[in-house]
């Protein structure tokens, strides 16, 4: 069965909120006229809408036309990335260096295609909360998801389950991809500050070489993953900065290394930080060199429990032309794993089409696919259908 014939009549209109958005990207926290859409759409719908939670949060709350009490929450993410955007197409950002690369706008687009098309029919019992979340792309605890709960969100609008999406490049359009259990990983950061007195590069010998110190520490951090944790439990330590050194004849004070830590199991998160302060204090030890770690948890994995697993699964199978129960995990991070912490409820993946050419994620020449349009709105509305009879 395809999509809700409702939703595919204004899948026109559904294109032109999409391109709005795309042509006018806020920053995390900035996402004013973004909200200010979101909730101007939602009234016009005749859904309550409360805002300001979590900064630029927008939550939009809507009865059936049946009493229960269950509920289910629904979520987008609305914020753009600090991205110049590469595309020359009409809808092409409007403001220079901010850049809707991670399709968040086709995300606020679809649940608001949901929300028209619930909000018309109101064909289900109990309630449901339109949960608009920024700051998705700064995550951690300063997100958007976590301070949205810190705020409130849950206690004020309870959910019983809450169900989210993120397009996926690659993927065919009309293909659905879920599964119960860890489907993204944790994610933590780390800072490595390597000191020493510095000294004339032809006399290494008058101090601790901190670049050589660096090098040494940015090799010995494969370890971690290949030695000291379970070798059946992905692992991933990526250092991604090295800085350090102003001129080619001068072995510097100070390189700093900065990096990534992403896992699936508990027992490996939980390993990684004591592996990687010895692998450092152990090569400072040997170069001389002083060494200051600082580490900081940001993302629970993301876990979709099972029995939503399954409810998202019925969903998508009424909706999509094809649904991946079993698709491999990504070591990619998702905020809307805070309120998977919080709330039972699914994620899942909804095809973008082809990735080739620069259409994916986070890239300067991505753009959401409006042929996903009506799959995302009729997948959310089958969630609220099927789970609120
Ligand atoms: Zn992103
Ligand atoms: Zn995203």
């Amino acid at each position: 069965m395809p999509v809700i014939n409702r939703i595919a009549d204004f899948h026109d209109e559904m294109s032109v909120w999409r391109r709005h958005l795309h042509a006018n990207p806020e920053l995390s926290y900035q996402e004013h006229q973004t909200a200010k859409f979101v909730a101007d759409k939602l009234l016009s719908f005749g859904i309550e809408v409360s805002e300001g939670i979590g900064g630029t949060g927008v939550v939009g709350v809507l009865y059936g036309d049946r009493t229960s009490e269950r509920s289910i929450g629904l979520r987008a993410d609305m914020d753009a990335l600090a991205i110049e955007e590469r595309n020359d197409f009409e809808h092409r950002s409007m403001n220079s260096g901010v850049m809707h690369a991670c399709g968040h706008d086709g995300h606020t687009t679809m649940l608001l295609g949901a929300a028209r098309y619930l909000a018309e029919t109101r064909n289900f019992s109990g309630r449901v909360v339109f949960i608009f979340q920024p700051a998705e792309e700064m995550g951690g605890a300063d997100g958007g998801a976590a301070r949205m709960i810190r705020e409130g969100l849950f206690a004020k609008f309870h959910c019983d389950e809450i169900y989210g999406l993120h397009n996926w490049p690659g993927m065919d359009v009309g293909t659905f991809a879920v599964k119960s259990g860890p489907m993204m990983a944790s994610g933590d950061s780390f800072g490595i500050e390597v000191t020493s007195t510095g000294m004339h590069a032809a006399q290494p010998h008058k101090g601790a070489d901190v670049v050589l110190t660096a090098g040494h520490i940015v090799v010995a951090l494969q370890q971690i993953s290949a030695r000291n944790t379970d070798p059946l439990d992905a692992l991933v330590v990526s250092a991604t900065q090295i800085h350090g050194g102003d001129a080619y004849n001068v072995l510097p004070n100070t390189v700093t290394i900065r990096g990534t830590v992403r896992a699936f199991s508990p027992n490996a998160r939980a390993a990684a930080e004591p592996a990687l302060r010895r692998v450092v204090d152990g090569i400072a030890l040997s170069t001389g060199a002083q060494c200051t770690v600082t580490y900081a948890q940001q993302y629970p994995t993301l876990v979709n429990s099972n029995s939503a697993a399954q409810s998202a699964e019925a969903a998508g199978l009424s909706v999509f032309n094809k649904v991946e129960t079993n698709p491999p995990q990504t070591m990619i991070v998702e905020d809307f794993a805070f309120m998977l912490e919080d709330r039972p409820g699914c994620y899942g993946w909804i095809g973008n089409g082809p990735d080739d050419n620069g259409r994916i994620l986070h890239s300067a020449w991505f753009d959401f696919n409006d042929e996903a349009l009506p799959f995302g709105a009729s997948y959310f509305a089958t969630v609220v259908e099927q789970q609120l009879q």
